[in-house]
């Protein structure tokens, strides 16, 4: 670890021209603090990703006068994450470590110490948690703490409370951009790296100006697309519900036929009933099966790396880290 790294910090705006220039006024005092107190190198950047915004981001971006920041602007609003991974792609490679936060001030940036403490430490990831979520209203609070449970009932790991304000050292953001997934789950990601890590607490602000560029509509999809990106899970559970129906339809069955035996059954109901829950059951089992496969189809279309190396000792006694396959 190099104990004063050149730190990029990735800041995606979508109609953030409210917000900008405050944003960019705490940036550039944060990066002086940063930079004469050592703890990054003078070389360090704050990368502004505008993403297809409507409004008066690109220009607000553009007129910045703070020679450490850059600007990027995406053609065409591609999404929170993927704003994301396009400004950590121009960032690899020209950096040693690289942040995320939002352009809206809710993660407080002088965690940044912190993150960079952890760093130091030898973490190659940190993420950033939030120490309460009072400023959030109880709808928000409740559909979040429901989402953590039931993303970590399918399976993935994620870390409570962690949005995407994060650091990841180099080797972590090269290893991340191997991943050759195209739906973007970051925080679901990121865990699946295994490197050092650590968790840094900060209290989330209201947004300092404008709206949340995350409508109910948005957080949903945002919801759905983490767990299906994540578990095939639900494919499983057709398969379940299935076998469920076939030992349901014999004892159905059972039931039919003692009936047919007392005299107690209509003509005809008995083979009805049973074919019914039969056919039914042994319905969703195929399903259940061709879905199993699909799902393996939908893994390996993410051409995920196999493996990510942490390190790798030659018997001379040299230690090279890397994240090479
Ligand atoms: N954002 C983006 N593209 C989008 C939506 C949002 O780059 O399509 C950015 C936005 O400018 C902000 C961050 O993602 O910097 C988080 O969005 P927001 O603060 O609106 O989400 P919330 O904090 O309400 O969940
Ligand atoms: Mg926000």
């Amino acid at each position: 670890m190099n104990p004063t790294p050149t730190l990029y910090i990735v800041v995606p705006c979508y109609n953030e021209e409210e917000v900008l220039p405050e944003t960019a006024r705490r940036l550039s005092a944060l990066m002086d603090s940063l930079i004469s107190f050592g703890e990054i190198s003078p070389e360090s950047r704050v990368l502004f990703v505008d993403d297809g915004s409507g409004d008066a981001t690109w220009d607000i971006i553009e007129s910045f006068t703070d020679p450490r920041f850059e600007g990027a602007k995406l053609a065409h609003n591609a999404g929170h994450q993927n704003a994301l991974w396009a400004g950590m792609t121009l960032a690899c490679g020209q950096c040693d470590a690289v942040i995320s936060i939002d352009a809206d001030l809710q993660d407080d940036p002088e965690a940044i110490h912190g993150f960079l403490d952890a760093y130091r430490e030898g973490c190659d990831v940190v993420y950033g948690v939030r120490k309460s979520r009072e400023t959030d209203t109880a709808f928000k609070r409740l559909t979040a703490e429901g989402f953590y449970k039931l993303m970590r009932l399918f399976g993935a790991e994620i870390v409570d409370n962690h949005a995407d304000y994060r650091l990841l050292s180099r080797r972590a953001l090269e290893a991340l951009l191997r991943f050759g997934e195209v739906n973007l789950f970051l925080r679901g990601m990121v865990p699946l790296l295994g490197f050092p890590s650590k968790k840094v607490y900060y209290n989330r602000a209201e947004r300092f100006a404008g709206e949340s560029k995350y409508p109910l509509r948005k957080m949903l999809g945002f919801a759905m697309e983490g767990i299906t990106s994540f578990s095939v899970k639900p494919i499983r559970l057709i398969t379940l519900l299935g076998v469920l129906f076939a030992l349901l339809g014999v004892v159905f069955g059972i039931y039919a036929l003692i009936s047919l035996c007392t005299g107690h059954a209509v003509a005809g109901w008995t083979s009805l009933i049973m074919s019914i829950w039969l056919i039914g059951g042994v319905n969703l089992i195929a399903l259940g099966l061709i879905g199993e496969y699909i799902g393996k189809i939908y893994m390996e279309t993410k051409r995920r790396p196999r493996y990510i190396l942490e390190s790798y000792i030659k018997l001379g006694g040299e230690e090279e880290d890397g994240a090479e396959e």
